[in-house]
């Protein structure tokens, strides 16, 4: 017989990266919250790539971290290998990524959840949501959930993150094993709950590459690729880079591998029309590759180690579901992997999620309330997108579960975690979604060395920064004030900076060390020659100022250009409007509002198909009760 055990404030469902994060942020708002996932040994598991960050993704771990979020901590402690990507190119396109040793991954995660107070964490599979229907013109809302052991728990907010596993299907060649990643049973009764309440569901799919054994590759004649020396964390709570730190090497498919893989696509899963799913355009199989990029001779494969001490490594760029003897054969063309024994076939997984559209900004869905989601259930792909939803979602779901109408919401100026939401809850997923910088109007400004000043405060207000992060923050914004006016006091002639080895225009004009900064060959360690003082400020805040000095004409254009877009931002569509009842809209533009509900009239301007001129009559109507009440 099933029985309530106990009663939270927020339960969150599933251990993934989005789990964690919303459980930690849960608890660190202060709702007495509970973890509920398969097995407490994998969370924290990257069912993937043993990496975190990237270009874009590095950016969204930045803003969880300064939001006190864990997955910074965490790779920090875990990483062994870091490195700043496009570093030759201009910072605003700029991500931080590194390599992790999967095992002290998963430890890192699991000894940061058990540090947060008030989060209890148990083992168990959620079968169903329980939910009060309420009368017919009341909404829905969750109130508890019911495990596969029998037990019911019941909470004020539910946050779901159950990533890859619902309905789940591996598929290797032609086998197919139900599956939510390989060795884990899929999440099948939570998926007939979401069909239930009416939800829209769609079907994804991903896939992974095999993994090989590290003592059979020949290394010898591999390039190789080292890391940043030193190091530089994640985390804005600073600290050594510990871990000692490898090298990954590189290599190639080869024009034999590809005529391999020709000969065999028909045995391929994703292409024999076994699978329905779409999968993600930007991290193709290595089938979609050879297709796709026919004219290619080569497409290079990153050998990355998946730890410390095992021999494991994953082949990053060769993702495939082809059956496992075709991937052995296709493993024998490569450069170095001639003799090389593969320990795990590479699969594809086929999975249901739920159309982001369903969801407010705030992640609660707009069928039921209570109920949030977050991550890979959302339609997205990937680690820092899954984090970056599981913060924000749980900070919302321990608002909801409080006050109850108090919601934190992140616009497209403020953070790349805005932008993602953003479009998912406007524009839904027709594709697994993953994070670019390409994504983001305001790139100079969303950089990941300035995430904390961009979010810290808000956290601290919102109440999901704890105090020893909020202080530091204090102190770095008081030195980062510091700094900025002594760099604008201080000034100079060309003739007196000549003296010093400085070399500019010799115009007579005298400049501050600021303007100075931003010259091309000029750097706070050359005007610390002339000025010691500038030699106090410190290193952590060198890489800031000089960007910020380097690009002030272009961040107060895009400063300009924010105002602007935070106007149309604050023009809010009410939740209930009947699009229906706006005449002079088109069908089209009409269905397109309706299925997107878009929360503000900036986000309506982001549907395609909404036009200027129905742009102008949502204006209208948004701006008719303003006036009535002015
Ligand atoms: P997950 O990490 O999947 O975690 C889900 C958690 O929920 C698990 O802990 C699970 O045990 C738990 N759970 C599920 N159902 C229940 C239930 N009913 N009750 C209790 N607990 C439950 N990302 C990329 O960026 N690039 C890639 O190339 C890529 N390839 C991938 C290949 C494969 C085969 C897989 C499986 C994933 C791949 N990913 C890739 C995606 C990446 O792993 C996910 O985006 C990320 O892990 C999603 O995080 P999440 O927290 O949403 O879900």
């Amino acid at each position: 017989m099933t029985k309530t055990v106990k009663t939270y404030d927020v339960i969150v469902i599933g251990g993934g990266h989005a789990g964690c994060e919303a459980a930690a942020a849960a608890a660190r708002m202060g709702a007495v919250t509970l973890l509920l996932t398969h097995r407490i040994e994998t969370i924290g598991e990257m069912s993937c790539n043993p990496a975190i960050g990237g270009l874009g993704k590095g950016q969204l771990v930045r803003e969880v971290d300064a939001l006190d979020g864990i997955m910074g901590r965490a790779i920090d402690r875990a990483g062994i290998q870091f490195r700043i990507l496009n570093r030759s190119k201009g910072p605003a396109v700029q991500g931080p990524r590194a390599q992790a040793d999967r095992k002290l991954y998963r430890k890192a995660v699991q000894d940061l959840l058990a540090e947060q107070p008030g989060l209890e964490i148990e083992a168990d599979a959620v079968e169903d949501l329980i939910v009060d229907y309420g009368d017919a013109n009341a909404q829905s809302h969750v109130t508890g959930v019911r495990t596969v052991s029998g037990k019911e728990f019941t909470a004020a907010a539910i946050v779901v993150t159950t990533g890859t596993f619902l309905r789940g299907m591996i598929h290797i060649g032609d086998t197919q094993i139900p599956a939510g990643r390989v060795g884990a049973k899929p999440a099948v009764g939570l998926s007939y709950t979401f069909k239930r309440l009416g939800f829209a569901l769609g079907r994804l799919k991903t896939g992974t590459p095999p993994r090989l054994d590290g003592r059979t590759i020949d290394w010898d004649g591999l390039d190789v690729q080292p890391g940043d020396n030193p190091p530089t964390p994640f985390s804005f709570l600073g600290g050594r880079i510990e871990t000692p730190q490898i090298n990954c090497h590189l290599t190639a498919t080869s024009p034999a591998g590809h005529d391999l893989i020709r000969e065999n696509l028909h045995l391929s899963a994703m292409y024999s029309g076994n699978i329905s799913g779409t999968g993600p355009r930007y991290c193709p199989s290595i089938e979609d590759k050879v297709v796709r990029f026919a004219d290619r001779q080569r497409h290079q494969i990153f050998l990355e180690p998946e730890g410390l001490d095992v021999d494991t490594v994953y082949p990053n760029g060769i993702s495939t579901s082809l059956p496992k003897a075709v991937q052995q054969e296709f493993l024998k063309t490569i450069p170095g992997l001639e003799k090389v024994a593969m320990l795990q076939p590479g699969y594809a997984i086929e999975y249901d999620f739920i159309d982001p559209r369903e969801l407010r900004p705030s992640l609660e869905t707009v069928r039921a309330g209570g109920l949030f989601l977050a991550g890979q259930i959302n339609g997205t792909t990937g680690y820092e997108e899954a984090a970056a939803q599981g913060l924000m979602a749980g900070v919302n779901a321990a608002l909801a579960a409080g006050s109850g109408n108090k919601t934190f919401i992140l616009d497209r100026a403020d953070a790349y975690i805005g932008v993602m939401i953003d479009d998912l809850v406007t524009l839904g997923a027709a594709e697994p979604y993953r994070m670019f910088t390409s994504r983001a109007e305001y790139r100079l400004r969303l950089r990941a060395d300035n995430a904390d000043q961009r979010l810290t405060a808000k956290g601290v207000d919102i109440g999901c920064v704890g105090p020893e992060r909020a202080r530091r923050f204090g102190e770095k914004a008081a030195d980062l004030g510091d700094a900025t006016s002594l760099l604008g006091r201080l000034t100079a002639t060309p003739s007196k900076l000549k003296a010093h080895g400085i070399h500019i225009n010799q115009d007579g004009v005298k400049r501050t060390a600021r303007t100075l900064l931003a010259y091309p060959n000029i750097d706070l360690e050359k005007l610390s020659g002339l000025w010691p003082e500038i030699g106090n400020i410190p290193p952590v805040l060198h890489r800031q100022l000089e960007i910020e000095a380097g690009y002030t004409g272009y961040i107060e254009r895009q400063e300009a250009d924010i105002l602007a877009f935070r106007r149309d931002e604050s023009l809010e569509i009410p939740d209930d409007l009947d699009f229906g009842t706006l005449g002079g809209l088109s069908n089209e533009a009409r269905a397109k509002l309706a299925e997107a509900r878009p929360a503000t009239l900036g986000a309506a301007a982001r549907i395609s198909g909404v036009t200027p001129a129905a742009l102008t009559i949502l204006l209208g109507h948004v701006r008719r009760p303003r006036r009535a009440t002015a």
